[in-house]
């Protein structure tokens, strides 16, 4: 499925301003989408292989009051990324970016992990990360012929912990993501554009299975100083409130959703 697909045509009529959710169907991304949808947003939500939550959301959205259209694209490559970025053109003006696509590879040490498996975590969470910021700010800023936005990066805790025995190359790819955020925070704050990254602790998502351990926010959420895990929502709720003029003179922060952790 290519973009916009056919069967995924957005629901209503776009409006002008178009919020951008990379990894947008799934987890923590989906939660983000639903809100914006529900404010009336003009979404575009990218994925990267799983067809079918892609044609559940936008069939659960269809009578929401936004629209909702869905681009299969891996962030890593940079022609998809331009066809996500095209799509969003298309319904509007490029507003609100949030890069949330990641992944992660089955807990283990750093001595068994292959170059493979550490080429793919930095092609994705970082290179792909830092390849929507560009499109992003060539849109936004007031240097051309912008009027600006607030682009939000999905860290992890994981940055701050370094995850020794699970996913230390996982871990560095989201501590790029945090360089990165205060670097473009300052480069672009004149501009008209905000960059922020949010760092989530333990959220129930399905990437956990995808690290070989699904029950993990079962057995770990009572380690977190608040005694339980965190949801995509209220990690959501934080995303779509730094895209929102109520966090307008919020820039270059990294803001811990983690419970305490
Ligand atoms: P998830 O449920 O596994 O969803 C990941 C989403 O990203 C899916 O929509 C997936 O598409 C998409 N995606 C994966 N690789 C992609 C690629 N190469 N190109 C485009 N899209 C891609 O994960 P999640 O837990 O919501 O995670 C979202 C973000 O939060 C990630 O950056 C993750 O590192 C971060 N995070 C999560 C947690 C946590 O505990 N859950 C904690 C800290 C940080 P498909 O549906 O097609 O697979």
């Amino acid at each position: 499925m290519t973009s916009p697909a056919a069967d995924m045509a957005p629901t209503q009529v776009a409006t002008s301003d178009v919020a951008i959710v990379t990894g947008g169907t799934r987890g923590i991304g989906e939660a983000v989408v639903r809100r914006l949808i529900t404010e009336g947003r003009t979404v575009v939500a990218s994925y990267v292989q799983n067809n079918t939550a892609a044609s559940a959301l936008v069939a659960d959205l269809a009578d929401a009051p936004g629209s909702l259209t869905v681009v299969q694209a891996d962030v890593a490559n940079e022609a998809d990324v331009l066809r996500i970025f095209a799509a969003a053109d298309e319904l509007g003006v490029v507003t609100s970016v949030v890069n949330n696509a990641g992944l992660i590879f089955p807990i283990g040490r750093l001595a068994d992990f292959d170059a493979a498996r550490i080429e793919r975590t930095m092609a994705v969470n970082v290179t792909g990360l830092l390849l929507c910021c560009r499109e992003a700010v060539r849109r936004m800023s007031t240097e051309s012929t912008g009027h600006g936005g607030s682009i939000v990066n999905v860290s992890s805790r994981a940055a701050s912990f370094g995850s020794p025995n699970d996913f230390i190359d996982y871990a560095a790819s989201k501590g790029a993501v945090d360089t990165a955020t205060i670097g473009l925070a300052t480069e672009v704050a004149r501009e008209g554009i905000r960059v922020n990254a949010v760092r989530p602790g333990l959220i129930d998502t399905d990437i956990h299975a995808d690290a070989g351990f699904p029950d993990r926010v079962f057995a770990l959420g009572d380690k977190v100083p608040m005694g339980r895990h965190g949801t995509a929502d209220e990690v959501a709720a934080t995303i779509t409130w730094l895209l929102s003029d109520e966090s307008s003179y919020v820039t270059g922060a990294l803001l811990d959703v983690g419970g305490g952790r």
